[in-house]
């Protein structure tokens, strides 16, 4: 009798018994169809060439809320990145879905936000409503996967499976058909599977938790005002005092967070199985059917994370010393935006070439979209202290 190789291959591994059936199994396929490999499967395959993207590397020097300025020990949009994406994993390990799938749609899911955060994103939004256009991370994303990723011979883009392009632009946001007919081939009117649906709490999940953490460590948050902000963390903390009443309050605090992190996650978990049972979800027709998204945590949960992210924006999002540094980036942005508007010549000649096929403001919003927060503060530095020199 032949031996069966100890691991299946990658196309055996697609459609896994052990998945439930409200998985997604088998791709509808890539734009530019390949053969399989023998050891990954298609979803695996995707998440490998995300992270050799140039778009994923830059996310090291891109701003989640706190720039370098503050402390390297900080998270930054590649260090949030792996964070949404171990969550994600265990939300999608626990609910049996396709985590090749889960870890693709998480490690890509912010490599359409520009430079500084939402600072930036805002800066750029404002700046093509000029235009009577709009900045959407999402859709920026898809661009980059589908087109200015220029790495294999074969094809433009990453040539990604139909599941991950649908979740880049659907995993956090519904679309109305009528104004994106260039999104027709997306299923805008159906949900997406849920294994894109778990994307969107799971990082909220870790940016909430990360949030804290920072906040803390940057002393604009202290253990008092967190605890009497919000409740589910006090709750923690009184009984990690009990436990470990000698501890220093930076190892209590610590210890409180993974219990909030810990509680967040079961909770997302345990509601949407409930969830799923309640709505008589079996495959991924009926997931995509639902007239609502089916993960999110449930009532009582979901009431004690609204507190914590109301407490966030009052104590940290709107602190001063940010928003001073939000306004000068703002400026920068403008700044630069409008200079390579003037003067496209002045863009690199790959998206200078791009000029005569599309309008200028987008080409240089798509260029400032990839910029690094380190590289804005250098082209800023280059070419606008030197204008205003000239113009004196
Ligand atoms: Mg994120």
């Amino acid at each position: 009798m032949k031996r069966k190789a100890p691991w299946a291959k990658g196309h055996e591994r697609q459609d896994n018994p052990n998945l439930a059936g409200y998985a997604v199994r088998v791709s509808a396929g890539r734009r530019y169809p390949e053969t399989p490999h023998p050891y990954r499967n298609d979803y695996e395959r995707d998440r490998d060439r995300i992270i050799h993207s140039r778009a994923f590397r830059r996310l090291e020097n891109k701003t989640q809320v706190f720039t370098r300025r503050y402390s390297d020990h900080f998270r930054n949009r590649l260090t949030h990145t792996l964070e949404v994406t171990q969550i994600s994993r265990t939300v999608g390990q626990a609910l049996r879905l396709n985590t090749g799938l889960v870890e693709a749609l998480a490690l890509v899911h912010d490599v359409g936000h520009p430079p500084f955060g939402h600072t930036g994103e805002a800066a750029l939004g404002r700046l093509m409503e000029r235009y009577g256009e709009r900045f959407d991370h999402n859709l920026h994303a898809l661009r980059i996967v589908e087109d200015f990723e220029q790495k294999y011979a074969e094809y433009p883009g990453l040539n990604l499976t139909f599941e991950v392009r649908e979740g880049i632009i659907k995993h956090s946001r519904d679309y109305d058909p009528e104004p994106y007919p260039e999104l027709a081939e997306y299923r805008l009117r159906e949900k997406p599977p849920l294994e894109a649906q778990l994307i969107d709490p799971a990082d909220e999940i870790a940016y909430d938790c990360a949030d804290l953490d920072d906040g803390y460590e940057a002393k604009l948050l202290t253990v008092p005002l967190i605890r009497e902000g919000v409740p589910l963390f006090d709750r923690f903390y009184r009984a990690v005092e009990r436990k470990y009443s000698a501890a220093p309050e930076k190892l209590k605090f610590n210890e409180a967070l993974k219990r909030l992190l810990d509680a967040l996650v079961t909770d997302l978990i345990e509601s949407t199985e409930q969830r799923l049972r309640k709505a008589g979800v079996r495959s991924v027709g009926d997931v995509r059917g639902y007239f609502s998204r089916l993960v999110a945590l449930g009532p009582r949960v979901g009431r004690e994370s609204r507190r914590l992210k109301a407490f966030l924006h009052q104590n940290l999002y709107s602190n001063e010393n940010i928003n001073a540094e939000r306004r000068q980036i703002a400026r920068y942005v403008d700044e630069l935006f409008e200079f390579f508007v003037k003067r496209p010549r002045r863009l690199p000649p790959s998206y200078f070439a791009k000029t005569t096929r599309e309008p200028v403001h987008r080409v240089v919003c798509d260029y400032i979209a990839g910029m690094t927060d380190n590289y804005v503060q250098e082209q800023h530095g280059r070419f606008l202290r030197r204008t205003k020199k000239s113009n004196e």
